[in-house]
């Protein structure tokens, strides 16, 4: 299938009324005046540099919270409107709504290179119900819109997906950028594709988690997620982590650990290699873990789950838990990202805040920053582990888009990527 994004050439935004769907939901500092991490707004400069050099009269649009359609202060995107004026040297006029006659008399005053922002769109419950109206009337400002807010893309919203049945619609350079490198993982990865999964909890990667395992020549799990395929082999776990899985999943029959068993079956025959010289199994998870009482615990100690092929799991004690991968996993999975064409990783091999339990996270994350694959990170919690091991700027791409990454590699088509790509 043919996946193209529409990008805006100059003559659809010259001296053009360009309507910018940006996420600024950032964080705010308690006083709720500065902006703590702005990542998100600077993902957003190309684009808007490319609509200033290029004269367009720019009209900025975001969501900050969850206001619930109420108007909460406390969660004005003013903040962000003066950071961006810093980061861009120009006033950035601030309108206090996204809708009515102040907003019309702003956009009418606005000059070709000039940039106005508006209120944050969740004061209204139209924005979130994709209340047609709403999104007519957001689009009654502009003449094209822009969408450069991937990370809501998978959420139908006036200023998603309602507002590109009114106006020329096209995808902002980071979003483009995101949306064509899931794509690539998802459709022509570099092999072997080797997908690393860490982390505590499944239930939010769990679709993509499955999708990926097909398409992955190797899966290489860690973290919480292990103990959730430990348990599914027979191995004992002590009372190491295992995300419950909520009633309403468990009611329809679906159950963590049952999924992991599932997976373990179902690649079984796979072989990572073609020409067959390592017989591995498609998903691995660890043979040594390192073990604690506690998640703050100082002590620790490696206990090999596995040994001469004979599981040994019957020595892990009830009160134990897995924290961390061991050494001889720690070898093993460096070695095989080390021969991957492509890498993808999410989630933390470990409890890798504390100390005790940060060797097989910073370990993964090293092999992964010296691989020569094409190497792609997505997650919160794996973004915080390489920034403590200063390791930021040695991977490819980073996504940052959270649920909507995980949906596009769950092979969902997203309601806010649709109608921005090419027919
Ligand atoms: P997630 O939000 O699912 O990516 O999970 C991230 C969190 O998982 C981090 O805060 C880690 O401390 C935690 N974590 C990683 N490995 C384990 C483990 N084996 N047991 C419990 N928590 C873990």
């Amino acid at each position: 299938m043919q996946f193209t994004p529409r990008l805006p050439k100059v003559s659809d935004i010259k001296d053009k009324v360009v309507l910018v769907r940006v996420d600024y939901n950032v964080p705010l500092s308690s006083d709720r005046t500065q902006v703590t991490n702005d990542n998100r707004i600077q993902a957003s400069l190309d684009t808007l540099r490319f609509l200033i050099e290029h004269r367009a009269k720019i009209v900025l649009i975001s969501h900050l919270g969850r206001p619930e359609g109420q108007v909460k202060p406390e969660l004005s995107l003013q903040p962000t409107a003066k950071h961006l004026g810093k980061l861009l040297h120009q006033p950035i006029q601030f309108v206090p709504d996204c809708r009515g006659e102040q907003v019309t008399a702003a956009v009418s005053a606005l000059k070709s290179g000039q940039v106005v922002m508006l209120e944050n769109l969740r004061f209204y419950a139209e924005e979130e119900a994709n209340d047609t109206q709403f999104a007519k009337e957001l689009a009654s400002h502009a003449e094209v819109f822009i969408n450069e807010a991937f990370s809501t893309a998978h959420r139908a919203h006036a200023s998603t997906e309602g507002i590109t049945h009114f106006l020329p619609s096209f995808m902002g350079t980071a979003f483009a950028t995101e949306v064509s490198t899931l794509h690539r993982l998802l459709t022509k990865p570099k092999r072997p594709f080797v997908m690393v999964i860490g982390g505590a909890k499944i239930s939010d990667k769990v679709e993509a988690v499955v999708n990926l395992t097909h398409l992955a020549d190797l899966v290489l799990v860690g973290g919480g997620v292990a103990n959730n395929f430990l348990k599914a082999d027979g191995f004992a776990i002590g009372k190491s982590y295992i995300q419950d899985t909520p009633a309403d999943l468990k009611k329809k029959g679906v159950d963590y650990v049952a999924v992991a068993e599932h997976l373990i079956e179902e690649t079984k025959p796979e072989r990572i290699l073609k020409d067959g010289y390592v017989p591995l199994p498609k998903i691995i998870y660890p043979t040594d873990v390192v073990v604690g009482t506690s998640l703050e615990a100082k002590a620790s100690q490696i206990i090999d789950l596995a040994n001469d092929g004979k599981v040994e799991s019957d020595r892990v004690k009830p009160n134990w838990m897995f924290l961390d991968i061991g050494p001889r996993t720690i070898k093993l999975y460096q070695e095989l990202i080390n021969q991957a064409g492509t890498v993808f990783w999410n989630g933390p091999m470990g409890v890798f805040e504390n100390p005790s339990f940060a060797a097989g996270t910073r370990h993964i994350a090293k092999a992964i920053a010296k691989t020569k694959a094409t190497t792609v990170l997505g997650g919160g919690d794996t973004m915080a582990a390489i920034e403590q091991f200063g390791l930021t700027t040695e991977y490819d791409y980073i996504s940052t888009a959270g649920g909507a990454s995980l949906e596009f590699l769950a092979g969902k088509m997203l309601p806010g990527v649709k109608p921005l790509l090419e027919k």
